[in-house]
Formats: structure tokens, sequence, C-alpha cells
């Protein structure tokens, strides 16, 4: 018998548990899933608007990918509007900037991807803190290191608790609405909302393992960050391999620290590993840091400045971009992100570009050059079918597989988060389903909530 078949056969077995009684940890009008940028904004926003509000988050921190998966940037809060780069994304994202600069841990925006767009760096350690802070002082209850692991429904389209598996058992958490921002859609595929997983035939976009390197002299490392994919690209000539191309290494605020984002994590077939399935992801756990220090090897052999460095930290996870895209009410596209679309629902704006990572390689697609530079974000995103009584929001939200390469960072995320907790609260009020709710009093609370939704230059495609 091949290993192949043992394991099909061992997969296709199960056992029966005793039926259970699960007790209740708590009932709250607002429940959370996850606590990266559209969590933090969702329930911030919710708790701000006098809903009692938990946020359940399987680590001991807040950032989700942005401290877990170790990204130390935000991107897509600015956008290359014909030219001149601006900050679009506004809100909550802001209040954390702000918090982070007091904290004297977040640098000046940086130019990437030739010079075409800003993106903005800050301290992992800080950010966990700024977002405690923001979250206990918007009265959130935080509830950590619970994985979330099923849900209980009430009927067919209505959810009526989250179930979380914990040091303290097993535990039930009863709510009015849900906001899924788990980034892997779990609670609306447990709940039987309707989802796409890949680009169709099976593709899903490349995680990366990152890391930091530490003890760099910045003086003579300079602009390091345009060498080192030179010199990879020329040792691959000579038959170096390397995980992919496009490799980003730069300096943090302090540029002591650098951090590199430059491995791809594939399965032994070359797909991208999973992060829907607990085996890929063990795999990929350990392929990512092997890439990390084959890599790192080189980057201090050749580059002038990186004698004395080191690895200070590979994330804690494996940095997964893409799995469950949650089907809503609309489906945002390549072709909105490319075309600056317009929407009469907009909750906020997204600048970044569709940033593939494909086998081997990241391909990136841009609107025009000369254009506005940035699209709305439909409300519809974030409204999903089949479910009524959960939004969901963040890089499993509502858009097809090339829309996602774009609106999945930071910026966009923190825009569907705060939407989708002040839906959640005028979903309440009305009495009424996530998607029967008036767009009109989302939007002016938005704009009086600090989010800029572009709207006076609705309909204006150029500068
Ligand atoms: C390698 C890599 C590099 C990237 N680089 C950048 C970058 O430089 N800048 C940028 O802005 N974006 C970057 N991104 C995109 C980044 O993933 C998104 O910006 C963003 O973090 C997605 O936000 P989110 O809130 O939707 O989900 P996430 O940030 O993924 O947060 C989801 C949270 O939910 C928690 N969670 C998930 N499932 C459960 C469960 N069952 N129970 C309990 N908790 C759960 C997770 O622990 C996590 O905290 C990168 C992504 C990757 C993978």
């Amino acid at each position: 018998m091949g290993a192949g078949l043992t394991i099909a056969l061992m997969q296709a077995r199960s056992i029966g548990e005793k039926q259970r009684s699960t007790p209740v940890l708590g009932e709250f009008e607002v429940v959370v899933l996850g606590g990266g940028p559209a969590g933090i904004a969702a329930a911030a926003t919710a708790a701000r608007a006098g809903r009692s509000t938990i946020l359940v988050e399987r680590y001991g921190f807040l950032g989700g990918a942005g401290t877990a998966a170790g990204l130390s940037t935000f991107c897509g809060l600015h956008a290359n509007v014909a030219g001149e780069h601006r900050r679009v994304v506004h809100g909550i994202a802001t209040e954390i900037l702000e918090r982070l600069e007091r904290m004297n841990a977040l640098s000046a925006p940086h130019l990437s991807f030739g010079n075409r767009i800003q993106a903005q760096a800050y301290d992992i350690s800080a950010y966990k803190i700024a977002a405690d802070e923001l979250l206990i002082g918007s009265k959130v209850k935080i509830l950590f290191h619970a994985l979330a692991a099923g849900a209980v429904m009430r009927s067919a389209r209505e959810i009526e608790a989250l179930l979380v598996e914990s040091k303290s058992g097993r535990r039930a958490i009863v709510g009015n609405l849900f906001i899924d921002c788990s980034g892997d859609g779990d609670l609306a595929a447990w709940a039987g909302a309707p989802f796409a997983v890949g680009d169709g035939a099976g593709n899903m976009l490349y995680p990366t393992t990152m890391f930091r390197i530490n003890g760099v002299d910045p003086e003579k490392a300079g602009r390091a960050w345009e060498a080192i994919p030179r010199l990879m690209e020329e040792a691959e000539k000579q038959g170096r391999r390397f995980p992919r191309k496009g490799a980003i290494v730069r300096p943090q605020k302090n540029p002591i620290e650098w951090r590199a984002n430059l491995t791809q994590v594939r399965n032994p077939d070359g797909s991208a590993v999973s992060g829907i399935d607990v085996e890929q992801l063990s795999w990929g756990e350990v392929e990512g840091r092997r890439q990390c220090w084959d890599t790192f090897r080189f980057i201090r052999e050749v580059t002038p400045g990186f004698e004395r460095a080191y690895i200070v930290e590979i994330a804690p996870q494996i940095g997964i971009r893409e799995t469950r895209r949650i089907e809503g009410e609309y489906l945002l596209s390549e072709a909105d992100i490319l075309g600056c679309a317009d929407f009469a629902d907009a909750i906020g704006v997204n600048g970044w570009p569709v940033e593939q990572h494909s086998a081997g390689r990241v391909d990136l697609r841009w609107p025009a050059a000369g254009s506005r530079g940035y699209n709305q974000m439909p409300y519809r995103m974030i409204v999903p079918k089949g479910v009524d009584n959960l939004f969901v929001a963040g890089r499993c939200a509502s858009m097809t597989h090339d829309g996602q390469s774009s609106a999945r960072v930071s910026g966009p995320c923190f825009v569907m988060g705060q939407a989708a907790g002040f839906a959640a609260d005028l979903a309440m009020r009305a009495g009424t389903a996530p998607r029967e709710i008036d767009v009109g009093s989302l939007q002016r609370r938005l704009e009086t909530g600090g989010a800029w939704l572009g709207r006076e230059n609705a309909g204006v495609l150029a500068k």
C-alpha cells in the first residue's frame, strides 16, 4: 500500500465524540473574531458605539499578520494620486499611527516598488501595545489564547454562538451580531456562507515567512535595499537558488534593524502552502524558517554593513496572504482596482496595487499612470450571502482572487473593520439584517468617526 493511500484512509476514518454541554463564557451584542487590523477597527468602533463587544484572538497579542507574521509595515494607507503621494485611509488607522508616533515607533512613509507607492514601517512590539491600549480604552473585552473552533446556529441563517477552545476548556460566546475578521473566514464558513479559495484553478497567493535582522551597521549598509536584490540576481546567474524574485530587505526606524520579506513557502509539489490545512502549515513553518536561514547567510556574506548581523526574530507564524474569500453581496475585482471604481455605498478607499505572489515571483498591476490611484470600497463586500447576523471584514471579505491581491493589505482592512463596527450598531438600532441598513447613515457615521470615503472625488478619475 503506497504512503498516499495510507494517508487517505487515515483521513477518511473518524471517531464519534460524546454529545456535550458547553459553558457560556458570556453574551455580547457584538462578537469579533480575530485581532488583525480589521478586527481591531471593528471591535473598537462597535464598543465605542456603546455595544458590549468581545474580541476573540488565538494568540496573546493583537495585530494579526502585522505582528504574528512579522510584517512591520503598513501598506495601503497611501495612494499615488496622479504622481502625488497622499494618505487616503484615516479613522482608526490614524489613531494607531498617532499612538505609534507617541511611542517613537513609527517611521516616516517610504517609497516602495520603484517609488510608485508609499508604505510605512513600525515597531512590532509597540504595535501590540498600541492596539491593546486602543481596545482597552474603547471598553472592548479581549479574550486572548482562545482558538475559535465552531459555530452554533440559532436557525439556518443565524449564528447563536461562537465556540472557542482554550486553557479553560471549550466555551461558547453568545452574540447578536458577529464580525468575522479571522483572515480565513473561519466563522463564515462554519455558519454556511459561500466562499471561494484561490484563483479557480486551485492556486492561492504564496505565503512568506518574514524575519528581522539586527546588528546592521547602517553607515556601511547605506542603500543596501537596492543592492541586495541585485546581488541575489547576480548569484542566481551563477547557479545559486532563492525562494523568489522581488526580495524586500529594508531598515526599520532604528536602522540597525532590517526586515526581510523574501521567502516563498511551497509544498513539495510546488503549490502554495494552504493556511487552512494544518499539515501543510506544519510543513510550511519548517520550510519557511529553512529559507530564512539560507537566504540570511547569503545576505550576511555579500552585503557590506551586515558582517556582524544576526536574525533577531523569525516571525511566530508563516505569513498567509490568502485562503477563503467569502462571497458577499458584491465581489471587489481587479477591474475595480485598476479602474479606480466608485461605489454609491462606499465605506472608504484603497490605493494599493494588485500585488500577486505567484510561483517564484511577485507581479504588480497598477491603475493607469496619471489616474486618481485609488478605488472606493463598497459596503456590500463586507456583507456575506447566506447568513443574516454576520459581517466579514479584512482579507477574507468578498473579493475576487485578483481583487484580493490588492485590498488584502492593512489599509483597506482597517477600512472594512471600522465600517463593520458602525454597521453592527446601526443594524441593532434598526433591528434589521446588515444588508438592510441605511447606508447613508453608515457613511455619515464613518465620516464623523474620521474616515475618508473619497465621496467628494467620486466620478473624478484623474487628479
Ligand atoms: C508575508 C506577508 C507580508 C505582508 N506584507 C504586508 C505589508 O508589508 N503591509 C501590509 O499592510 N500588509 C501586508 N500583508 C497583508 C496582511 O496580511 C494584511 O494586511 C492584514 O494583516 C490582513 O488583516 P486581517 O485583519 O484581515 O487579518 P489578519 O491580519 O490575518 O488577522 C487575523 C487574526 O485572526 C486571528 N485568528 C484567525 N483564525 C482564528 C481562530 N480560528 N480563532 C482565533 N483567532 C483567529 C489570527 O491569529 C489573527 O490575529 C502581508 C501579508 C503577508 C502574509
